[in-house]
Order: structure tokens, then sequence, then C-alpha cells
């Protein structure tokens, strides 16, 4: 299983490469607090509120 490293930027969860596919960051952190998955963006106010616009699994509190 590959390591799981979140963009400390956004906090994308990326599970492979080094660079965040959201904002290009290519800082990555492989500590994080807890996580939430995003599924529908658009309407969820909690995304909105993080800046996310896309569905994924977005790490809270990068270490
Ligand atoms: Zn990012």
């Amino acid at each position: 299983m590959a390591e799981e490293k979140a963009c400390k930027k956004c906090g994308m969860i990326i599970s492979h490469g080094n660079t965040c596919p959201v904002c290009g960051s290519k800082e990555l952190s492989a500590k994080w607090s807890s996580y939430i998955i995003v599924i529908n963006a658009e309407k969820s106010q909690i995304a909105q509120k993080l800046g996310i616009n896309i569905n994924s699994t977005f790490a809270v509190d990068v270490k």
C-alpha cells in the first residue's frame, strides 16, 4: 500500500506522486490528525469553508 501524503496548503490527500494536483504545492506531509471525504463539494458547507471545489479526500490539521 502506497504511503499517503497530505498537501500542507489545501489538505488534499495524495496517494502517489509528490505534487498536489489541486494547488500544485510540493509541500506534503505524512502526518495529519483527521480527514474529511468530500463527495458533493458544490453543496458541502465544510468544503466551501475550506475552499474545496473537487470531490476527494482532504486532510484536516496537517502537521
Ligand atoms: Zn494542495
